[in-house]
C-alpha cells in the first residue's frame, strides 16, 4: 500500500466552486500507447467542512445509484455546500460502458479488488486511487449498488457491523440519516467480505455504506427514489449540504443478512423456478424454489428448502443456473 498512485486527475479537491474531470487511469493499449481511461469525477467544494464521497457504477450494470448521482451532480451548486462533495457515477467505467459487472478490460471486479493495487490492470488501480487518494479525504462514503443482471434484489442500505464501538456507531448514525425503509448489516460472507469498497472505508475508521437497490440490470423506480431521497438525507444531517430539498424518512428497519446461513444454493445445474419473491417473509422448511434438470427429463425437479426462517433479501434473477449459484438469502431482525 506505500506505492503512489499512477492515476491524476485535472481537479484540484482544495479549489472551491463545481470541477468536472476525471480520474484518469493510465492504459496502454493496441489502439492507445500513452492513453487513459476516463472516469468521470465531480468536485464540489465550498469552504472547510466535511466530505462526502459518493460512489456508483462500481458494478457496471447496475443503474440506479449512477442516474442519482448524474442528477445529484446537477443539481448541487456551489454556494450551496459547506465542505465537499466529491461524486463519481460510474466509478468502472469500462463496465459501465460496456454494460457489465466486470471490466472487459481485465475481467476486474471492482468490488473485490480492494485495497487496490497502484501498478495492477486498471480496476486494482482505480481501487487503490479510491483508498489511497479518496479516502484519505473523506468523512463519509456511500457506495450505491444494485443486483445487476443475475440478482433480485430487495431496495436495502447495506453497512459492514464496524471494527469497534465507536465504528459501529458512526455506521449506525449514517444508516439512520440515510434512512432506507430496510438497513441491513452484514459481513460479507459469500460475498466480498475484506475485498469491498465499503469494508476498505471500514478499515480506515470511515462510515460507510452501499445499497442494493434494484434487479436485473434495469432501473428500479423505488430504487432510484430510495437513492435519492437517502443521499439528500445524509447531506442535510451531516450539514454538508444544510439547505438542499430532502423529503423525511419513515424510519429504518435495522435488519442482518444471515449470509452464508441462510444462503440456498443451486446444488446442480438446471432451470431455476422461484416460488417466493423478493420482501417475502418465509419459515423454515417452506418451499423456495425448482430446480429443473434436463439429465433425467423424467425425473421430479430438485425440490429447495428454507433451512431457517427469514426475509427473503435477493434471489436469482437468472434462470439459467449451475452448481453454486446463490439463489436466495435471506436477512432477519437485529435485535
Ligand atoms: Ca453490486
Amino acid at each position: 500500500m506505500s506505492a503512489t498512485s499512477r492515476v491524476w486527475t485535472g481537479i484540484n479537491f482544495e479549489q472551491d466552486g463545481k470541477h468536472s474531470d476525471y480520474m484518469r487511469v493510465p492504459f496502454s493499449s493496441d489502439k492507445s500507447a500513452y492513453g487513459w481511461i476516463p472516469i468521470p469525477m465531480i468536485c464540489i467544494r465550498n469552504g472547510d467542512g466535511p466530505t462526502a464521497l459518493l460512489t456508483a457504477g462500481n458494478h457496471g450494470d447496475e443503474y440506479e445509484g449512477q442516474i442519482a448521482l448524474l442528477n445529484l451532480a446537477r443539481e448541487i451548486r456551489p454556494e450551496d455546500v459547506r465542505g465537499r462533495v466529491i461524486i463519481l457515477p460510474a466509478l468502472n467505467y469500462p463496465a459501465v460502458v460496456a454494460g457489465r459487472r466486470l471490466s472487459p478490460l481485465d475481467d476486474g471486479n471492482l468490488n473485490r479488488l480492494f485495497p487496490g493495487d497502484a501498478n495492477g490492470g486498471p480496476t486494482a488501480m482505480i481501487a487503490h486511487y479510491v483508498e489511497s487518494v479518496l479516502f484519505p479525504l473523506s468523512d463519509l462514503v456511500i457506495d450505491l449498488h444494485s443486483g445487476g443482471k443475475s440478482l433480485d434484489h430487495y431496495p436495502v442500505a447495506l453497512a459492514r457491523p464496524g471494527l469497534d464501538k465507536t465504528g459501529a456507531a458512526k455506521i449506525h448514525s449514517l444508516l439512520e440519516a440515510f434512512g432506507a425503509p430496510y438497513s441491513v448489516t452484514t459481513k460479507g460472507e459469500g460475498g466480498g467480505a475484506g475485498t469491498t469498497l465499503y469494508a476498505a472505508a471500514e478499515q480506515r475508521g470511515i462510515p460507510a455504506l452501499t445499497a442494493e437497490l434494484g434487479s436485473g440490470g434495469t432501473l428500479s423506480a423505488r430504487g432510484l427514489s430510495i437513492a435519492e431521497a437517502g443521499i439528500r438525507r445524509v447531506l442535510k444531517v451531516y450539514g454538508i449540504v444544510p439547505n438542499i430539498a430532502a423529503p423525511t424518512s419513515s424510519g429504518t428497519r435495522l435488519m442482518r443478512s444471515l449470509s452464508r446461513d441462510g444462503s440456498i444454493y443451486a446444488p446442480g445445474a438446471g432451470l431455476f423456478e422461484p416460488l417466493v419473491e423478493c420482501g417475502e417473509s418465509v419459515s423454515k422448511g417452506q418451499k423456495a424454489g425448482l430446480l429443473h434438470s434436463f439429465d433425467e427429463p423424467l425425473a421430479e425437479p430438485i425440490s429447495l428448502v428454507f433451512a431457517t426462517e427469514g426475509t427473503v433479501l435477493c434471489r436469482r434473477f437468472l434462470t439459467l443456473t449451475e452448481r453454486g449459484d446463490c439463489l436466495f438469502l435471506l436477512m432477519v431482525d437485529d435485535e
